[in-house]
């Protein structure tokens, strides 16, 4: 028989919203219990420095951001571990959560804060430049390139967004789009065309990402041609998507066509009561970690006010 616990407020998932929900739901004396997921900080734990969070003057690393608000959240009371959420039974109550496959949790509230993760290209020289100027995130890491070549893939509205976001702050945005139109909104397309510090280069891909300790290039090719161009650039944006860590909740909660759980809106609450979402995985439009934060509190008080209904 597998094993089985029984906890007040589960929350899955350790990023931002996370670990919030966390610290407000310890302080509310709910006892919480986190599981961090596979990736324990979430996607900040692949960021250099944040500079963007309110109360940190001098900016702080990532990572260790996620470690400050992971103590904090031990500080307080929050039962905090290794783990992955791998199934869920929203039909009972308790709630049903399976961790690693071998034991279950039943849970009389649940927060889920799984996040989101950026999609990839998925070549070499991306993944071993992460961080040394290839990023999927051109609000957080756009302002250290200020004055220069940057580069983005992608033509969706994201891809524009970060497209204009950059160009504002960089010499030149180098734009690559694998057809010969893109997939954003006509108002977004018509700003990123009418931007003149933006190049858009079409039938374009990424051949490779040019440098050895940091992004000093770009080799593009034509998918018509199959001609290729080198140019100069000090970082890389993947603009290509992301996708909500949203899999195990299918068949149980509303969620939109791309996997994003819909939260009633100005609070947290799911379509099944007691069941609440924080941060990313509800959230495809401001994506921030302070905006991940905020609706982490609010999952917490949402909870704790829902368990107080219960007694
Ligand atoms: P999308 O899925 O809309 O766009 C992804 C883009 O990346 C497409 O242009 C796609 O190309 C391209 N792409 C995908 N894979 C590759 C690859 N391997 N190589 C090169 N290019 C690739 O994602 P977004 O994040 O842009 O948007 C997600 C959703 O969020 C959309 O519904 C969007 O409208 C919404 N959104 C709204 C905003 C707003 O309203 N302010 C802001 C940001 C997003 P192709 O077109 O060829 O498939």
């Amino acid at each position: 028989m597998p094993e089985t616990e029984k906890v007040h407020c589960l929350i899955i998932g350790s990023g931002p919203a996370g670990y919030t929900a966390a610290i407000y739901a310890a302080r509310a004396n709910l006892k919480p219990v986190l599981y961090q997921g596979l990736q324990p900080g979430g996607q900040l734990t692949i960021t250099t420095d944040v500079e963007n969070y309110p109360g940190y003057p001098d900016g702080i690393m990532g990572p260790q951001m996620m470690i400050d608000f992971e103590k904090q959240a031990q500080r307080m009371g929050a039962d905090i571990r290794w783990g992955l959420a791998t199934k869920v039974d929203f039909s009972v109550r308790p709630f049903k959560v399976e961790i690693d496959e071998e034991k279950w949790i039943e849970a009389d509230s649940v927060i889920i804060s799984t996040g989101a993760s950026a999609k990839w290209l998925n070549i070499e020289s991306e993944q071993r430049l992460n961080g040394h100027g290839v990023s999927a995130c051109a609000v957080c890491d756009g302002f250290f390139f200020k004055g220069q070549e940057v580069a983005i893939v992608g033509a969706g509205d994201t891809a524009c967004e970060e497209a204009l976001y950059l160009s504002k702050l960089c010499s030149n945005v180098h734009m690559l789009i694998r057809r010969d139109e893109m997939r954003a909104s006509k108002v977004m397309q018509e700003r990123v065309l009418k931007t003149a510090n933006i190049k858009i280069y079409w039938y374009s891909e990424t051949d490779e990402i040019l440098g050895d300790k940091h992004v000093t290039g770009l080799r593009i090719k034509n998918n018509q041609t199959g001609e290729t161009q080198d140019i100069d650039i000090r970082a890389f944006f993947v603009a290509i998507g992301h996708e909500p860590n949203s899999t195990i909740f299918k068949g149980w909660l509303d969620m939109d066509e791309q996997g994003y759980l819909i939260a009633q809106p100005g609070t947290t609450k799911t379509n099944i009561e007691g069941v609440f979402a924080a941060g990313d995985v509800q959230d495809k439009t401001y994506r921030q970690a302070v905006t991940a934060a905020g609706s982490g509190c609010m999952a917490a008080l949402d909870a704790e006010r829902y368990l107080g209904s219960l007694d």
